[in-house]
């Protein structure tokens, strides 16, 4: 294995409000051995999440930051190349956590083997993954939908947000998604069959979300914060359940936003309506993986379920389609194929 490179792509420094592409550097080294009970693996996708905007900064949150200098970490599905454990063999296909490179060593703990005749492996990383497992967790656990309800989701076009407004259609609820630009909007409804959607970035956003949830929000799943939560806020119903899975509109924030204190006014509304708000983390409700691979599977076979991925071509276009994905520039799961299966030309 010597004689291979691996290219990695680093943290160069932390970013203060938006990341650039000088905040990382593509770095190349021999790949390492797999040592005894270990696996080499060669990346085939992998994963560009919100959440690795978190791990750039050293605040304190619920994951440990990635070092500087260090490589970025990220989920991938890989091919073992070599193997120094019984259970794995050159071939076999494994969702894991290589982060952003081509080769990695990995311990069988921290693998998954995939079956390719089930699905496409990519999907191991958007609908029937963690994201996947993010929306079908936080809306049914947290969510609690009924008939007939109003369910708004923000970042709708997403692989969570996606998969939330499809989810609340299954269950017999009116599902409205918000997005940015006319594209995305003219996709939740036309293809994902929502009942309207809303583009935030149109100046009458407030308005036009007020004409679309007629008899006020039922379920709210948060995935953005900012003018987006200020124009959901007083549409909430008295008992309103907002699922608070992701804030993307504040993660490049440096500093608090200018302007009246608006917390309260919030608790007021919290406790005339009586909402709950409850933030998660996906891996809060590991317990219930095997239900969401049975439904959303099941789902997805019977054709109930769409998903949409957004697919780059190539490790060193990483760091510049992660920028976008903080400023909306995904359509779908947002994934970069990094190496071809070897065999396929
Ligand atoms: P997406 O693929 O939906 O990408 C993020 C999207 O957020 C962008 O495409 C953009 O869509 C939207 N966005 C970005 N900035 C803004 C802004 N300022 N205002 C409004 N919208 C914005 O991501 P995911 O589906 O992977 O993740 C969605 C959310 O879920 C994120 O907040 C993420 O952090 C969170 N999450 C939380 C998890 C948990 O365990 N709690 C696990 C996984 C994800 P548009 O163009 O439509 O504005």
């Amino acid at each position: 294995m010597s004689n291979l490179t691996n290219r990695r792509i680093v943290l160069v420094s932390r970013p203060n409000g938006a990341p650039r592409l000088s905040n990382f550097r593509l770095e190349e080294s021999p790949v390492p051995e797999a040592g005894d009970g270990q696996v080499l693996l060669r990346t085939l996708w992998l994963s560009l999440d919100p959440y690795m905007r978190g791990r750039m900064s050293a605040a304190q949150s619920y994951a440990k930051p990635v070092e500087v200098d260090g490589t970025m970490v990220g989920a991938t599905v890989s091919e073992v190349i070599a193997s120094k454990h019984p259970k794995f063999e050159p071939g076999d296909i494994v969702l894991g956590y290589a982060g952003w490179q081509d080769y990695a060593v990995s311990n069988e703990g921290a693998l998954r083997k995939l079956d390719p005749k089930a699905a496409p492996i990519s999907t191991a990383l958007g609908v029937l993954g963690m994201p996947g497992m993010t929306a079908y967790t936080g809306f049914l656990t947290i969510g609690q939908p009924k008939v007939g309800e109003t369910v708004v989701v923000a970042a709708a076009s997403g692989p969570v947000g996606s998969l939330v407004g499809q989810i609340a259609k299954l269950k017999g609820c009116r599902a409205v998604g918000i997005a940015g630009g006319a594209a995305k909007c003219q996709y939740l409804v036309e293809e994902l069959g929502f009942d309207a959607a809303i583009d935030h970035q149109s100046p009458g956003f407030a308005d036009d979300l007020q004409r679309a949830c007629p008899s006020g929000i039922d379920i709210y799943f948060e995935n953005v914060g900012g003018r987006v939560w200020d124009a959901v806020a007083p549409l909430l119903n008295d008992f309103a359940r907002v699922p608070v899975c992701g804030l993307i509109a504040q993660y490049n924030m440096t500093k608090l936003p200018r302007g009246p204190d608006r917390t309260p006014q919030l608790f007021r509304q919290i406790l005339t309506k009586r909402l709950t708000l409850r933030g998660f983390i996906v891996t809060d409700f590991n317990d219930q993986a095997e239900a969401f691979a049975r439904d959303v599977g099941s789902w997805i076979r019977d054709g109930k379920i769409k998903y949409k991925e957004d697919v780059v071509e190539g490790l060193q276009n990483a760091p510049r389609a992660f920028i976008g994905l903080l400023e909306g520039r995904n359509f779908g799961k947002l994934l970069v194929r990094v190496n071809a299966p070897s065999g396929s030309t």
